[in-house]
């Protein structure tokens, strides 16, 4: 049996980055998930193979815990509704930083404890204390800032008040904090290699890891969002990578540096996408108080015949889905829409797609590929924008912040953010409840403009209303 181990690992490791590359396309992304399922199954099963040949499996504590992690993760799955998805992702990189900095943790104990005991071939004490303070920084880090960044996502709770809130709260003091707090792990991992077996380092490195991911996240917030998702994505696949190390698995560090790789390739596309740098995202405060803007205007509605009869003569339509397209759920809606359009009224349609719209990266893609919506019509922002001069009618969706023309003013929480330039199309519809603000805050003048329809309601009833309407011209 002991032959097939590395076969085992090797085939999983191959199957990650399979599932990996095909996880690039929406197309082949449900394959890519797969992949990586079936990898992992490899994976699991080829580390129980080699804890027999090695000694002994504990079965009753791995049937255990299987039992256990598929009861959670079938019930969270069922349970979660798709708007739920951003804040279960958050949590889930918590939990697997958690998860790497315990097994790290355990493991480095029994050589502290056991000064008898063989260490790992290659390995000094000193090695397995750098790699466990590295994992544990790492690792405890994404847990407590997933923790509140899922609090962020979900719109705060209210016992913190207005620091858990949506929008950033950003004090420039918190910088040298954050970098004492840094330099004082790194200045504790150092002396753990003086002192190997001195078990108060590595206790204060995972309180003061505890309160870095607290002080990371919590200025953050507002647009910049998406960035410290991907990013504490990125974190929690390299301190499994570190455990990787410390426990001698191969297929660990295969798969927690993929996991860091790929996090941190999509960290920069959000960045690029916000048009900041990482060190901005985590160092400077993007203006906003906290507060939300105060709205003091107010704006006509418009309704769903009026809105049909002037589609009708449109020859070009730009649908712009945003985050109120998720919580609504009429991605079905709005697909029969731009069918409907081009076939009663031969209108071209196209999709606008904000790389951070809605509340995790690829969000509209993954609904409108829900909804058969072909690949082709959507087409990503820097591409689209250059086409909306010549648009007749952009249809907003509960898209709001990647709308906002205050992002080109340089000031507040969406400042330098590029967005969709729906206010250059000739006549703009906004489908949303009210004239509130969207995730940042911010006010939109874009509601205000004289070219403005607004049609307000809730998603799925506004579209189901405009399709009846366009039915019956
Ligand atoms: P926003 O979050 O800015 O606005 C969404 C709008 O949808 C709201 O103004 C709301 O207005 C409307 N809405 C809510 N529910 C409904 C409903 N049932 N029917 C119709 N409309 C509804 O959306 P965007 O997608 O434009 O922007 C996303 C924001 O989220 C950005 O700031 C981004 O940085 C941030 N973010 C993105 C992440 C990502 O990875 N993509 C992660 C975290 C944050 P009303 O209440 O009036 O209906």
């Amino acid at each position: 049996m002991e032959e097939w181990i590395p076969i085992g690992y090797l085939l999983s490791a191959a199957l990650f980055i399979f599932g990996l590359k095909k996880l690039g396309h929406p197309r082949t992304a449900p394959r890519g998930n797969q992949y990586g399922a079936l990898g992992m199954l490899v994976a699991v099963l080829t580390t129980v193979i080699k804890i027999q040949s090695d000694g002994g499996a504990q079965w009753t504590l791995i049937i255990a815990g299987l039992v256990v992690g598929s009861v959670i993760g079938i019930i969270m799955a069922v349970r979660v509704e798709m708007t739920g998805m951003p804040e279960l992702v958050a949590l889930f990189n918590g939990f697997g930083g958690a998860a790497s900095a315990l097994v790290a943790l355990s493991e480095s104990w029994k050589y502290i404890e056991n000064t008898d005991l063989a260490l790992p071939t290659g390995l000094s004490i000193q090695v397995i204390m750098v790699a466990a303070g590295l994992s544990a920084l790492v690792g405890w880090m994404t847990l407590t800032g997933s923790i509140l960044a899922m609090f962020k996502l979900k719109g705060g709770i209210s016992v913190f008040g207005k620091w858990m809130k949506t929008p950033t709260w950003g004090p420039t003091w918190l910088n040298p904090v954050k970098v004492v707090l840094i330099l004082s792990v790194f200045a504790l991992i150092y002396l753990s290699i003086g002192e190997p077996r001195n078990t108060d380092y590595l206790w204060a490195i995972i309180a003061i890891s505890c309160v870095l991911g607290i002080v990371l996240v919590l200025p953050i917030g507002g647009a910049d969002m998406p960035v410290v998702v991907s990013l504490l994505n990125s974190l929690s696949g390299i301190a499994a990578a570190f455990t990787g190390f410390i426990i001698g698995n191969s297929v660990l560090i295969v798969a927690g540096s993929l996991v860091g790789a790929s996090g941190l390739i999509l960290t920069f596309i959000m960045c690029k996408a916000m048009n900041r740098t990482l060190p901005d995202v985590l160092f400077k405060s993007f203006g906003g108080s906290g507060e939300k803007a105060q709205l003091t205007r107010t704006k006509v509605g418009s309704d769903a015949d009026e809105v049909a009869m002037m589609v009708d003569g449109a020859q070009k339509v730009i649908i712009v889905p945003g985050y109120g397209m998720a919580v609504s759920q009429c991605q079905h809606q709005v697909k029969e829409f731009a069918d409907l359009i081009a076939e009663k009224f031969g209108t071209e349609v196209k999709y606008a797609i904000h790389p951070v719209a809605g509340r995790m990266p690829g969000h509209m893609n993954v609904l409108l590929a829900e909804a058969n919506v072909p690949y082709e019509q959507l087409i990503e922002m820097d591409e689209i924008n250059p086409e909306f001069p010549d648009c007749d009618v952009a249809v907003i969706i509960g898209a709001n912040d990647t709308t906002n023309p205050a992002a080109r003013s340089g000031e507040g929480p969406l400042a330098g953010m590029p967005i969709i330039d729906a206010d250059a199309a000739r006549t703009v519809v906004i489908i949303k409840r009210s004239l509130s603000v969207g995730y940042a805050g911010v006010d939109n003048d874009l509601f205000y403009m004289d070219k403005t329809m607004m049609l307000f309601g809730d998603g799925k009833a506004m579209m189901t209303g405009l399709n009846t309407a366009i039915k019956e011209l």
